[in-house]
């Protein structure tokens, strides 16, 4: 008994003794012995042929082309335009990424040079704000340097005239003199 195959789709092997190719041919000898042979065998079966002075037929064995069935048919093409539509859709998304792509880059370009700017006009401002506070410094103390001269001179005045505030406010209507006329 020869070997089994354990996977269906796999070629018959040779029927000669000892080999392992797989077989080829189908063969039929004129008293109607069948079987498969490699190509090797072939060879031999015709010298042996030649021998006997047997006829023996050769056919191809095309096992391995079996043709498609009508469903296989269908599924292979629905497989083929379901792929071919997947594809245009992974172009078009391509595309859209692309296009996508080139205007985050022109959106970033002009962001940049706008954070320039406003780098640019904050440097100013800051600047600006320095200045300010320079100045804002320089008259307070100037302001200080005022109010120690006042101050000064407040006590000079203590010292010069004694004699605290002339008169009050109510005073000053009842005595005043006439004005003159003329
Ligand atoms: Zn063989």
């Amino acid at each position: 008994m020869a070997e089994l195959t354990t996977v269906a789709d796999a070629p018959p092997q040779c029927d000669a003794d000892g080999c392992t190719k797989p077989a080829v041919y189908a063969y039929a000898w004129e008293w109607g012995e069948k079987g498969v042979c490699c190509e090797q065998h072939r060879f031999t079966l015709n010298q042996t042929s030649e021998h006997l002075k047997r006829a023996v037929h050769f056919a191809p064995l095309q096992q391995t082309k079996a043709p498609i069935t009508r469903d296989e048919r269908t599924q292979l093409i629905a497989a083929k335009l379901s792929t071919e539509a997947e594809l245009e859709d992974v172009k078009t998304r391509g595309l859209d990424l692309y296009r996508e792509n080139t205007n985050l880059t022109s959106q970033l370009q002009s962001l940049t040079i706008r954070h320039r700017e406003t780098g640019a006009q904050l440097k100013d401002a800051q600047t600006t704000i320095a200045k300010l506070e320079a100045d804002a410094l320089r008259r307070d103390a100037e302001l200080g340097e005022l109010s120690d001269e006042v101050s000064r001179l407040r006590t000079l005045a203590k010292f010069v005239d004694p004699q605290p505030q002339q008169q009050g406010k109510s005073s000053k209507t009842q005595t005043t003199p006439p004005a003159p006329k003329g």
